[in-house]
């Protein structure tokens, strides 16, 4: 398969690793957002969130706490942006599912999480919470 992090993992292709353990590999974006800019894959291929295993994905998460709490510690950052992007339609480029890790400092200006605050339709997000309750599949 010609997938980039698959090859990471492989070792096929450098990356600046942080956490190398059975179920999930961290390493260094090479193109940060900002300082300490990292991301956590799962060693098993998995395009997104629907296609990874909880149990992966749960192996996943665990690791994104200890990362972003170890580079929160190693750089003094006042904050950590965690972000996980599903299909080209949300901006993911690289199809192997990872979770951004992003260090922030007070009034740094990035981009990621800064959409208006306009208050919603109350009606409309109580029916679309309605819709959503009906699809959410049993815990596997
Ligand atoms: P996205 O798929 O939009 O969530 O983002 C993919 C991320 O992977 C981007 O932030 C890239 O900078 C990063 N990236 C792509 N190739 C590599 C690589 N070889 N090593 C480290 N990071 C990478
Ligand atoms: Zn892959």
């Amino acid at each position: 398969m010609d997938c980039i992090f698959c090859k990471i993992i492989a070792g096929e292709i450098p990356a600046v690793k942080v956490l190398d353990e059975e179920l999930v590999l961290a390493f260094m974006d090479i193109n940060p957002s900002s300082r300490g800019h990292m991301l956590v894959t799962p060693k098993k291929h998995a395009e997104n969130i629907f296609e990874i295993s909880e149990s992966d994905l749960a192996a996943v998460i665990k690791a994104v706490k200890r990362c972003a709490t170890a580079v929160k510690e190693a750089l003094k950052a006042e904050g950590v942006t965690v972000l996980q992007l599903n299909g080209k339609a949300s901006d993911q480029i690289v199809p192997h599912l990872h979770i951004h890790i992003i260090p922030r400092w007070e009034n740094d200006g990035l981009p990621v999480s800064n959409w208006e605050m306009k208050p919603g339709d109350m009606e409309e997000i109580k029916g679309i919470a309605r819709k959503v309750k009906e699809h959410i599949p049993p815990s596997s």
